[in-house]
């Protein structure tokens, strides 16, 4: 069965397309894939894609990276954003394309494959039911390798061993490579950047300088997921978890200072908002900062970049549980499933 054909876009708006999502039944089964390669290729904790009849019909505006001998993925060089994947199964598209506001046909999701790289199970822990029924954890490929136990790994200690003074990032090529420091005195620093939407709805005005970054008594930084239109364009994925957290506390890989066009970064203003702009890996396509002129000194991190023992890294970060602007959300269907952990509406005034 095939739908009628949707409309493809990217971020910047350079790459458009029409493509007709194939399915063979009501619902596109995925599961989607929690490796280290799609972590870091993409930024974001998780990566599927919609399998396409035939072939697009014009990447001549699209970059190529090479993932495997099997699998490259198709980007937009002007403003990252993932577009298409292709392997010996044939093109698939990123879900966070499509033109549309519920993804049709439905994605259901039917498993979690590689998620033994999570460490900690990573989104798996926020999208362990679907329709009320366990989803499958796969070790490695799906339905090629052992299932993990339901909820694995369990509860696992956060204090085995020395704390870690750095928290090392980068995206799949090695372009970009950074690390993060532990909040300290100059984190605490009263800062006006604004409060993000998780937070505060509307009002996002932070005149006295609230340290919202800092979370469990100064320890860990915030981490939010995200679904409004730019962030899911930007990544091509339905969902963008980020990292609060203040440039004081982010070194590049050589020590230096945080600069937003070291190595392959790609530094792009947004088209819509002013003074706010994303830095992806220009190699690679990787979603890494989003940050604004006026935003104060706190930085916004992929969390799917961060080389933490768990990819949640809540050794590091404290999680925010609202997700902001499901109102724009192109999967909502995800985020429905997704609410025994998160507050996935909006707020009652929007
Ligand atoms: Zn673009
Ligand atoms: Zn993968
Ligand atoms: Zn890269
Ligand atoms: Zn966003």
């Amino acid at each position: 069965m095939s739908q009628p054909p949707v409309q493809v876009s990217c971020y910047c708006g350079r790459y458009k397309t029409s493509v007709t999502v194939n399915c063979s039944s009501p619902a596109i089964a995925k599961a989607p894939c929690h490796c280290n390669s799609c972590r870091h290729w993409s930024g974001g904790l998780y990566v599927y894609r919609l399998p396409i009849i035939g072939t697009p019909s014009s990447t001549d505006l699209l970059k190529t990276y090479r993932l495997s001998t099997v699998s490259t993925k198709w980007f937009c060089p002007e403003c990252g954003s993932h577009i298409f994947g292709q392997t010996a199964a044939g093109w698939a598209v990123n879900p966070g394309l499509l033109d549309v506001k519920e993804l049709q046909p439905a994605v259901e999701i039917v498993g979690h494959e590689f998620v033994e790289d999570t460490g900690d199970g990573g989104f798996t822990t926020w999208l362990s039911k679907w329709g009320g029924k366990e989803i499958p954890l796969w070790k490695g490929e799906e339905n090629k390798s052992e299932l993990l136990p339901p909820s694995w790994p369990g509860q696992t200690s956060q204090n085995d061993g020395p704390e870690e003074e750095k928290l090392w990032a980068g995206c799949h090529c090695g372009g970009v490579s950074f690390y993060i420091t532990r909040p300290d005195d100059a984190s605490r620093q009263p800062r006006k950047a604004p409060f993000p939407e998780s937070m505060t709805p509307k009002n996002f005005d932070n005149q006295k300088g609230e340290t919202w970054w800092l979370r469990a008594g100064g320890k860990k930084y915030m981490a939010a997921l995200c679904t409004c239109t730019s962030c899911v364009k930007a990544t091509g994925m339905d969902i963008q978890a980020w990292a609060f957290v203040p440039e004081c506390n982010i070194f590049m890989a050589d020590g230096g200072p945080l600069h937003f066009e070291a190595g392959t970064l790609k530094k792009l203003y947004s088209p819509t908002a002013e003074g706010s702009f994303r830095c992806f890996c220009e190699t690679c396509g990787a979603t890494v900062f989003w940050c604004a002129d006026w935003r104060d000194g706190v930085v916004d991190i992929s969390v799917g970049l961060l080389k933490a023992k768990g990819v949640r890294a809540e050794d590091w970060l404290d999680w925010e549980r609202r997700v902001s602007y499901v109102q724009y959300a192109t999967n909502k269907p995800l985020l429905k499933q997704m609410e025994t952990h998160f507050i996935t509406t909006p707020w009652p005034d929007s």
